[in-house]
């Protein structure tokens, strides 16, 4: 599995002093480049986590998926809601699931 990042759609976090794919990186991973566009550095350091691909506001992260879990060309992008993350699954032929995890706990609950 790897990671990409559509430079079309990422917006480099609109110049936040940290991008939000580089705070959540556990690697440190994750920084933009001169043009503000996020990049990787080290795609064999990735371990997968997909915490960058759920915390992109724009959904420019992806994750690609090999073809031993899923049909040749399949992605993976997600949507972080408050309650739930939106998780869409892509095929190489742009046929397209979603599917819904819903949040155990959400912040302010005891
Ligand atoms: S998938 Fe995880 S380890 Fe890999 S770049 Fe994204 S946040 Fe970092
Ligand atoms: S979180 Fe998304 S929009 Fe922000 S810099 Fe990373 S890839 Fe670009």
């Amino acid at each position: 599995m790897s990671i990409f990042i559509d430079e079309n759609i990422c917006n480099g976090c609109k110049g936040l002093p940290e991008a939000r794919c580089e705070r959540i990186c556990p690697g440190d991973l994750c920084y933009r480049k001169e043009n503000m566009k996020a990049a990787i550095r080290d795609q064999s350091a990735c371990w997968t986590c997909a915490c960058c691909v759920k915390e992109c506001p724009v959904q420019a992260i992806e994750l690609k998926l090999p073809f031993q879990v899923c049909s040749s060309g399949a992605s993976l992008k997600a949507r972080l809601k408050r309650d739930k993350t939106i998780w869409t699954i892509r095929d190489a032929d742009g046929h397209q699931e979603e599917f819904i995890i819903q949040a155990k706990c959400l912040k302010g609950d005891t």
